[in-house]
């Protein structure tokens, strides 16, 4: 009763409560425990596109929140690691319950403030910055942090993060990339368009 050639997707769990997740990026929103602080299915689908892994690769992804991103790159291949950092000890202990739960409980979570929370952390592949990319002194650790040739993709939703990114995009070149979703909903007995807010994503190569 097992899929052995795992052609339905990735089982976690055995017996009662086993669960089929399929093996593409972009799981659904309602998989992962939550606030409201998650970056959505269709975004993650593209943030994990940008951040590219490749196999072996160590990822950092800061202001972990529910951890989706990282769980995501661990589930993208056995031997993926990642770590995961997130300020706020509730979500902490969120992400690393949702990694238990959806397959990967190797995902490390940091719970801290960066930048003061990535020293000493093992050099980095590549990093993602979904919170506090705004804070003095973050994407310039994250940068220094990274192997040469090391990708970062860096997501904003504040028009203040906006800027920053649009003043690296100038300053150093790499991918900016605007983002939006919208999802069908009810509207009186219709149905009409409901924006989520959109993301610019700054993507560049050490
Ligand atoms: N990508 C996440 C959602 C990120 S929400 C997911 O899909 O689950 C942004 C998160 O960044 C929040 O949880 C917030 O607490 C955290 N954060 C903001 N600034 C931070 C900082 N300087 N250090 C660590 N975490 C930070």
């Amino acid at each position: 009763d097992v899929d052995p050639l795992n052609l339905l997707g990735i089982e976690v769990a055995a017996g009662e409560g086993a669960r089929i997740i399929a093996r593409a990026p972009g799981l659904p929103d309602d998989l992962f425990e939550h606030d409201g602080q998650l970056t959505k299915r269709e975004i993650r689908a593209l943030t994990l596109s940008a951040l590219a892994p490749r196999r072996g690769e160590l990822l950092w992804d800061i202001g972990a929140g529910a951890g989706s991103v990282g769980i995501e790159w661990m589930l993208a291949d056995p031997s993926l690691e990642a770590v995961g950092i997130e300020e706020r000890p509730e979500r902490a202990a969120r992400a690393r319950r949702n990694a238990q739960a959806l397959g990967v409980p190797g995902l490390a979570i940091v719970e801290g403030r960066a930048p003061q929370a990535l020293a000493g952390l093992p050099v980095p592949d590549v990093v993602f910055i979904g919170g506090g990319a705004g804070e003095p002194g973050v994407m310039d650790a994250a940068i220094a942090a990274l192997k040469p040739g090391g990708r970062l993709v860096v997501n904003a939703v504040t028009l203040e993060t906006e800027a920053l990114l649009i003043a690296r995009h100038a300053a150093q070149g790499g991918e900016l990339v605007r983002l939006s979703v919208a999802r069908a909903a009810p509207v009186g007995g219709l149905t009409g368009w409901r924006p989520a807010m959109p993301v610019t994503q700054w993507s560049w190569a050490k």
